[in-house]
This record gives structure tokens, C-alpha cells and sequence, in this order.
């Protein structure tokens, strides 16, 4: 039929299917490389740098995966019992085996978005008052774009005024940015922009890129 042809010409299952391209392959065979765990490795040190540069932060590391991006930066910033407010179809909650309380010891607190999106006013309530009954309220985070949503892209306005109310609360701010260049794509503001007073922000390459592996996690040079 005429819809079997369409899908044996393009597949939507996924972006997680995409594959490394020849020309890819080519260039990791053709790559410099150097000692990597000492950071003297060239390539590996010109993407972190790239990244870095991308998201305005000072530093970013190479990591095996987004998982790892993500969960490495909760852990980063949270103390076990800590609570991380985040929406409630977030990839650190809905994909992640239960990393965040495996991992770190904090408790999420989802909130119900809309398209996978929250507000600054959400994030205003759901931020606790101190107090030695409360789980501390440590950390935020933002999907650039949403995944379960199906990719919606969060307006620019409405990512800054969550990372602002919650660096005035003292909260730290980490952004899922393993579309945020789909985002970036769409709109043409850059994921420095989408990333303004954030403390960390990382972007995949195995999606839309095709990279057998990883994920580059950006922030300030001490989290490197
Ligand atoms: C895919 C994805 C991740 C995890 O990345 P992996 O490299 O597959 O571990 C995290 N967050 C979002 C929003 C994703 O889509």
C-alpha cells in the first residue's frame, strides 16, 4: 500500500535510530588523538571547548551518555534527601530507572506542564520554605526540547523566567538539552540564550547527529 511505501522511504519511529553516517566514520578514523583521562586529547578537548562555547558556560566534559549527563549533574548539585523539581514527563523521571534516588538520594518532585512544559509561577510554588521538616529544594530542571511531548520547544521567555525565580531562590538550574539544537533549528535563538542562568547544560549527539555514543555536559569550570 501507498502507506508502506511512505514508511520504507521515512522512518519516524525514532531519532534514537539514526546512524553514524560514512562521512562520520571517516572523520573519527581520521581523528588526532591523544590521552584523553590526562585531557590531552585534541578532538575530545576542541568539542568539549565547543560545547562550552555553545551554552556560554566555561567549561564541558565529554560523557559515555545523556543519562550520564543528567545524572552526574544531579548528584553534582543535590545531597541525598534533597528535592529536584523538574515536570512531571521529564526524561529524568520518566527514563532514567529511577537514576536521580539510585544515585543521589533526592526525591522529584514532578509538576504537571502543559506539552511538557512548566511555568515560573509552578516552579515559585513548588519551591519549599526551609525548614528542618522539608526536603531542601536544591534543583531545577528544564528539557530543551520535551521529549515526551513530542518535541515542543519551550518559549525563550518562559525557560529564562524559570531559571531566574530559582537562582533567586538559591536553587541551582540544569538544563536536558538533548534536542535543545532541534530548538535551536527551529527558532534561530541560540542555546546560550536557552541556557542563560543555568548551571549546567549538556547536549546529545547520538540523536539527530547519528554518533555511536555521548553527550557533552557543560557548567562552571569547578563542576568540570
Ligand atoms: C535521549 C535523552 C536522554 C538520554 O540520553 P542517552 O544518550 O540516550 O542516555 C536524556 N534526556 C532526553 C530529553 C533525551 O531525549
Amino acid at each position: 500500500s501507498l502507506i508502506r511505501v511512505f514508511f520504507s522511504m521515512y522512518n519516524f519511529f525514532s531519532d534514537t535510530q539514526t546512524r553514524p553516517s560514512r562521512a562520520m566514520r571517516e572523520s573519527i578514523l581520521d581523528a588526532e588523538v591523544g590521552d584523553e583521562r590526562h585531557d590531552d586529547c585534541p578532538t575530545t578537548r576542541a568539542l568539549n571547548n565547543r560545547v562550552a562555547e555553545l551554552f556560554g558556560m566555561e567549561a564541558a566534559v565529554f560523557l559515555p551518555s545523556g543519562t550520564m549527563c543528567n545524572e552526574i549533574a544531579i548528584a553534582v548539585h543535590c545531597l541525598p534527601g534533597d528535592e529536584v523539581i523538574c515536570e512531571r514527563e521529564s526524561h529524568v523521571i520518566f527514563a532514567e530507572s529511577g537514576g536521580p534516588a539510585a544515585l543521589s538520594g533526592v526525591m522529584m518532585h514532578g509538576i504537571d506542564g502543559q506539552r511538557g512544559m512548566m511555568t515560573s509561577e509552578q516552579v515559585t510554588t513548588a519551591i519549599r520554605p526551609n525548614s528542618s521538616f522539608a526536603p531542601q529544594s536544591r534543583l531545577v530542571i528544564t528539557e530543551q526540547t520535551a521529549n515526551l511531548a513530542g518535541g515542543s520547544v519551550w518559549p525563550l521567555d518562559q525557560l529564562n523566567a524559570i531559571a531566574k525565580v530559582s537562582q533567586e531562590a538559591g536553587l541551582a538550574v540544569h538544563l536536558d538539552g538533548a534536542r535543545i539544537l532541534n530548538a535551536v533549528v527551529a527558532t534561530g535563538i541560540s542555546a546560550r540564550d536557552y541556557a542563560k542562568d543555568h548551571d549546567s547544560a549538556w547536549l546529545g549527539v547520538t540523536k539527530g547527529l547519528g554518533c555511536p555514543v555521548g553527550g557533552v555536559l557543560a557548567g562552571s569550570a569547578e563542576i568540570y
